[in-house]
């Protein structure tokens, strides 16, 4: 089927007033930014919505990037249609037809958004409905649970003809709600959690702890694959790449090997904490799930959580972890994090680690290493490295778009 537009509805529609206005501005910059290859594309916007003009592009490639977007609640291919009431109906059967699975009952609901059309919205459902029933061998009308409903929306230029309704991925447009600091390991979990904060439209930077040359170099290439994915839904990742191998040596001389993964955690929300301050991030998320490991139980998550001041963000809290899985799966994450290369955690992994560890204790090991580890945590901000990784899929559909000119060209 030969679709000539696109209808994008814009999600959370509980916004009102000011921040309406701010949240479709945003979604309409990143729909163009996320769409910015195909070069035929035209865009109109109306209420709470908006119209791409194909021009000739591909419905099944915009679509699949328009899934990936947050903000957007759903879209539908369209076929738009003159206003004559022959040419409705034909297109309307049309659409019918090439849908990919047939379907046993249907009906017709017409909008009339242009009140001058001679006929009314119950008249058009008559004459639209009997059309398509007519052409259709077996086909039923059931108005109250259609397999499918087919929507006719009459505007004074033209009528937009639809029936399929693509769910989006929800949310608020990319950054809409700040930024903040993601934990990234190379684990599972905080790619996913990574995910859902951009979803609820935060900005994300990744920060990752690496004790090179403890830990190999693939261990820290996998983070730098995860974030490149990542990238993919927030445009640009700014992954901050810290070395944690003198903090953890130290505190792993500390002698409490039962309160090593507290006191690592602690130290790198500390970091952390510094690193948001300096690039403007208002929280610190983390891939934590309730329960998981050790370091995940309520009495951990408290004495660890206190070592910063920040919000802490774990969106995964309360998820099983076959659905979080599931979702890493969904996201194309979790075949990069499945591979074996350690982490910086696993190395200094005690037999028994505290799953209630004491906070007075944990503060009193803290102070007496005193200013000598907070030299060391000083000395990892400072020794931080920065690497950018941009939308790949930006780079791959523009090497794409620009292939297509040189076809064109030919
Ligand atoms: P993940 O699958 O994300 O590694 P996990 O179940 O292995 O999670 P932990 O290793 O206990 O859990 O880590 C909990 C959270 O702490 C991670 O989700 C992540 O946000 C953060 N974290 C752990 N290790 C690192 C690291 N090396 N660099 C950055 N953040 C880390
Ligand atoms: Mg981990």
């Amino acid at each position: 089927m030969n679709y000539e537009l696109v209808l994008v509805r814009f999600g959370e529609i509980v916004i009102k007033g000011r921040n309406r206005n701010r949240f479709e501005t945003m979604l309409l910059t990143q729909i163009r930014m996320a769409l910015k290859s195909f070069d035929k594309l035209e865009f109109v916007r109306s209420y709470a919505r908006v119209y791409i003009h194909l021009n000739g592009e591909s419905y099944e490639r915009v679509a699949e990037r328009l899934k990936d977007i947050f903000g957007i609640m759903s879209f539908s291919p369209v076929i738009g249609s003159g206003l004559d009431l022959g040419e409705i109906r034909d297109n309307s059967l049309q659409l019918i037809r090439h849908l990919s699975v047939s379907p046993q009952t249907f009906k017709v609901s017409v909008n009339r958004g242009w009140k001058q059309y001679p006929h009314n919205s119950i008249e058009m459902n008559h004459l639209v409905g009997s059309h398509v029933l007519r052409n259709t061998p077996g086909l039923k009308v059931d108005v109250r649970r259609p397999e499918i409903e087919l929507k006719v929306d009459i505007q004074k230029d033209m009528a937009y003809i639809y029936c399929e309704v693509v769910k989006g991925a929800g949310g608020f447009p990319l950054g809409m709600n700040g930024k903040a600091m993601l934990l990234l390991s190379g684990g599972i979990d905080s790619p996913v959690a990574g995910w859902m904060a951009m979803r609820k439209g935060l900005k994300i930077e990744a920060v990752h702890f690496h004790s090179y040359p403890f830990t190999s170099e693939q261990a820290k290439d996998k983070v730098v694959t995860l974030a490149q994915r990542l990238a993919y839904y927030g445009g640009k990742i700014k992954l901050h790449l810290v070395p944690f191998t003198e903090v953890q040596t130290k505190l792993a001389k500390s002698g409490h090997d039962s309160l090593i993964i507290t006191l690592m955690r602690r130290s790198m929300l500390r970091i952390a904490e510094r690193l948001a301050e300096q690039n403007d991030a208002l929280a610190i998320v983390t891939g934590d799930s309730l329960g998981q490991v050790a370091s995940q139980t309520l009495g951990s998550m408290n004495v660890i959580g206190r070592a910063c001041s920040l919000p802490l963000l774990r969106p995964l809290v309360m998820m099983d972890k076959q659905d979080i899985i599931e979702h890493a799966a969904q996201i194309d994450t979790f075949e990069t994090s499945i591979l074996p290369f350690e982490d910086c955690c696993t190395l200094f992994v005690p037999k028994s680690p505290a799953i209630n560890p004491n906070l007075n204790i944990v503060e009193k090991v803290e102070a007496m290493m005193g200013s000598e580890l907070e030299r060391l945590i000083d000395e990892a901000v400072q020794g931080t490295e920065v690497v950018i990784l941009k939308n790949g899929a930006d780079t791959e559909a523009s090497a794409q778009a620009q292939e297509r000119k040189e076809d064109a060209w030919f």
